[in-house]
């Protein structure tokens, strides 16, 4: 049985903000949700050891208690002493190194075997002599990751690892990342401002905000139930509105000037309710939640139309590829379960 455990509570002045984020990982993969500039590169280069915190503690157990950083006990590994693996922004390939060169960089000692196997399973064989400039990015990505997994890391860190592909790339290296971690028996985090990747790889999140963390559970819970604005927004809920109170179930949508049935009990803190795109269907005008979708505009996508209304919502419908006619109905409803009320 081995007990693993990363620890983090840090503390660092930056510019704009203070950063401070503490969490513990015990298993898997842990998400950092949050937009550019939030801080989670500044929080991955702290557990790496890349830069320093102002203040606090970051240590791993795995099978024994390391103290990566300790500000009181001035307790501060350099990287090399951290057994950590971070697959940075852009990859960070030596330039002037081959392939085979870069995945041994890690490497205490030349040591083939792990090279070759590395080689093969990130498939880079017949590309060992070539340099990083003359990859595909996602072969530089496996170089990246074939490196980091060379020297067998306690902790994979990712920093935003698909932001530099295109997309069919970007579908084929999610799958193979995927594989690879649950082949990998450490811990890993990895950080990203696309809430797509967070729920696709994520059991547990943590939404960052100009360095402090605005919520914590898992995954699932905080994209059904954002509980806050700010958290509705970064998990991607298109429509967002301040509300006035009617009574314990009906309230005004400011934004729309819709009236809305809610299938909760309006508690005093709620000032907002958010809507997903997907949530809206065709209705018969004595439905519940009912609207005209009077003057709306239609975006043709492969296999979804998106539409925005008259009123300013945001609807998405899926489609087929072969279908080119969308009529948009005259009226729409939402489920009142659908309705997320919110805190400012
Ligand atoms: P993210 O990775 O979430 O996009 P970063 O962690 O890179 O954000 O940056 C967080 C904040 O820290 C930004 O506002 C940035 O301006 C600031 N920052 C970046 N580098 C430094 C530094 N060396 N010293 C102080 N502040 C910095
Ligand atoms: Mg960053």
């Amino acid at each position: 049985m081995s007990n693993k455990l990363l620890k983090v509570d840090i503390h660092k002045k930056l510019k704009e903000f203070d950063l401070d984020v503490n969490f513990e990982l015990k298993k898997g993969c842990l998400g950092i949700l949050g937009p550019s500039g939030c801080g989670k590169s500044m929080t991955l280069k702290s557990i790496a050891g890349i830069v320093d915190p102002d203040k606090g503690i970051i240590s791993l157990n795995m099978n024994g208690q390391t103290t990566y950083f300790d500000s009181d006990k001035k307790i501060n590994l350099k990287p090399q002493k951290r057994n950590v693996g971070y697959l940075f922004q852009n990859y960070a390939l030596f330039p002037n190194m081959t392939v085979e060169e870069n995945v041994a960089v890690g490497l205490e000692k030349d040591d083939d075997k792990i090279v070759s196997e590395m080689i093969k399973r990130f498939h880079l064989e017949g590309l060992e002599k070539r340099y990083p400039r003359q990859l595909s990015g996602g072969q530089q990505q496996r170089v990246a990751l074939a490196r980091i997994l060379a020297y067998g890391p306690d902790v994979i860190l990712f920093d935003e690892p698909f932001s530099a592909l295109d997309t069919l790339l970007k579908e084929k290296l999610k799958m193979e990342l995927a594989n690879m971690l649950k082949d990998f028996d450490g811990l890993s985090v990895l950080v990203t401002h696309d809430r797509d990747e967070a729920f696709q790889f994520c059991d547990e999140l943590i939404i960052l905000d100009e360095g402090k963390i605005v919520a914590k559970g898992k995954t699932y819970d905080i994209f059904e139930n954002p509980k806050k604005v700010q958290i509705a927004r970064i998990t991607g809920c298109k429509n967002i509105s301040k509300i006035e109170v009617i009574d314990d179930y009906h309230l005004k949508a400011l934004e729309w000037g819709l009236e809305f049935e809610v299938s909760e009990k309006i508690s005093p803190n709620i000032t907002h309710i958010g809507i997903r795109a997907h949530d809206f269907s065709p209705a018969t005008k004595d439905d519940v939640n009912v609207f005209s979708a009077a003057n709306s505009k239609k975006l043709e996508m492969p296999f979804e139309w998106e539409v925005t209304l008259g009123n300013g919502l945001w609807w998405k419908v899926e489609k087929q590829i072969r279908d080119h006619e969308f009529d948009i109905p005259e009226f729409l409803k939402v489920d009142p379960k659908n309705i997320i009320l919110l805190e400012e």
